[in-house]
């Protein structure tokens, strides 16, 4: 398998450091509002290649996040703490704002069949392995203490831009317009590990460390957590594009001056989902979630399938339009797996193992969901019984996530609740009032076979009813009937 490696700028072979298990750390939300469904792009790539690793055989431990403390509005420690921004807008304290978007993030989730992680550590269970961490920085002098906080010294490192050729004049992209530079700081790109002093004297959640009262950076969380579930090596370290700086520079920067070795071996980054006017999470004023998309007539799931019919890598451009080609193409789809007899024989277990190989094929190229998608088609003209066709998409769909099977089998019988139901509104009356099965049957029978346009045996019906002394009469949606 090869996987596209940020740090290399390359398609690297897969090889995960110990054979038996596969580390995994995915960064998590800040949850001080609902996830938009840019977010949850990167959510359900990354939940791709975890269930993928699994279905080539390794056993995986994935570990994430939920940030509820210690992210400002900008990445680069600046701006608004974003979960009290949440709690002063709802009147609600930050632990009420961290649960209730906690919550509703795992509901997204689910819906879009995002698998929980393994592990899912909040920020603030976590305070000790900061601490520890921090305290050796210091030791080693790649920290140090200034206005009252702790600050990582970037100036320290031979190399800090590990993704990038970032100069200074990109980091001032970091730091938005009106806000102030902290002047506490030896290097415009040192950050903070430690807040004991910032321009927020009512931050709810403080504790105690050895450099007073306060609380902890956003970067250095990820690396505690992960550390405190994964040892100190990872295999794969995932996220958006967006995470790459400063926000992964800084893991990589305060993880391994820390653990003084390489820490991760894979990194992963998932493209941007844009509007066509370049915004994430808005389209024409509306804040994009999952919610809005079932409110809209959409299905959670169609959402997943237009995610996977691009690659990772690529800027998904989100708009209405695509959102409908989507989901009806992915109505098609499942249309057309609802007409695959579930019963019709053996599966040739071959074919299942050629069709298994071939998907592999094309997800070992950096996970390339687009072509595996087509597997799908593929599967749909295959020269093989529909038993066989159902296992091949099962087995795909363990993967992919887009309920196949299950969503082919409630609409067939959906349609044959209908057409029972119109079966069953199909009205006889005897006109004389004395009601009989035997003719009753046969007219039902008489219009089963006008409606399937078998009309020689619609009329045998009516002369073999006629030839008895019965005369009907059609009437909307049933038949009269009377002896004659
Ligand atoms: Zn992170």
């Amino acid at each position: 398998m090869y996987l596209y490696n940020s740090a290399s700028h390359k398609k690297e072979a897969f090889v995960p450091n110990h054979p038996e298990l596969v580390k995994m750390y995915t960064c998590g939300p800040t949850v001080y509002h609902f996830a938009h469904i840019g977010n949850l792009r990167s959510y359900i790539m990354e939940d791709v290649l975890e269930k993928y690793l699994r279905y080539v055989g390794y056993n995986v431990k994935r570990v994430m996040n939920i940030t509820d403390v210690g992210h400002l509005s900008s990445d680069a420690d600046t701006g608004e703490d974003k979960m009290l921004k949440g709690a002063k807008r709802e009147h609600k304290s930050v632990m009420e704002i961290a649960q209730y978007y906690t919550d509703a993030f795992f509901a997204d989730c689910r819906k879009l069949n995002i698998k929980r992680p393994d592990v899912v550590e909040p920020a603030t269970n976590c305070i000790d392995e900061y601490i520890k961490i921090i305290t050796k920085l210091l030791d080693t002098g790649y920290a140090y203490r200034s206005g009252g906080n702790v600050y990582f010294d970037t100036s320290r490192l031979p190399r800090y831009y590990i993704f990038n050729d970032h100069n200074e004049e990109d980091l001032a992209v970091g730091v938005r317009e009106g806000v102030e530079e902290d002047t506490n700081k030896r290097n415009r790109n040192d950050f903070v590990l430690w807040f004991t002093k910032s321009k927020f004297e009512d931050q709810a959640l403080k504790w105690d460390s050895p450099w007073g009262v306060g609380y902890p950076g956003w970067h250095i969380e990820c690396s505690g957590i992960s550390m405190k579930h994964l040892g100190e090596d990872l295999d794969i370290h995932c996220g958006g594009v967006d995470n790459m700086f400063p926000h992964h520079t800084n893991e990589i920067a305060q993880s391994e001056s820390y653990l003084g070795h390489k820490w991760v071996n894979y990194w992963v980054h998932v493209a941007h989902l844009n509007t066509a006017d370049g915004k994430m999470s808005k389209s024409k004023g509306e804040f994009l979630t999952v919610t809005l998309l079932e409110e809209k007539g959409y299905d959670p799931i169609a959402y997943r399938f237009f995610c996977l019919q691009s690659h990772y890598r690529k800027n998904l451009v989100f708009s209405w339009e695509n959102l409908d080609n989507a989901q009806k193409a992915f109505d098609k789809l499942i249309a057309r797996i609802a007409g695959l007899r579930p019963d019709d024989g053996a599966v040739d277990e071959a074919a299942l193992a050629a069709n298994r190989e071939k998907f592999i094929k094309q997800m070992d190229n950096d996970i390339n969901t687009p072509n595996g998608v087509t597997v799908l088609y593929d599967v749909l003209k295959a020269k093989t019984n529909d038993a066989t066709k159902r296992a091949m998409l099962a087995d795909v769909d363990s993967v992919l996530s887009l309920d196949l099977l299950r969503k082919a089998d409630a609409l067939r019988e959906k349609n044959a609740r209908a057409a029972a139901t119109q079966s069953a509104a199909f009205t006889v009356i005897a006109e004389d009032g004395t009601p009989d099965e035997a003719i009753e049957a046969q007219l039902r029978a008489r219009a089963e076979a006008k409606k399937a346009k078998n009309f020689a045996e619609a009329d045998r019906i009516r002369d073999a009813l006629k030839a008895q002394g019965i005369e009907l009469t059609d009437i909307p949606n049933g038949a009269k009937w009377k002896r004659v």
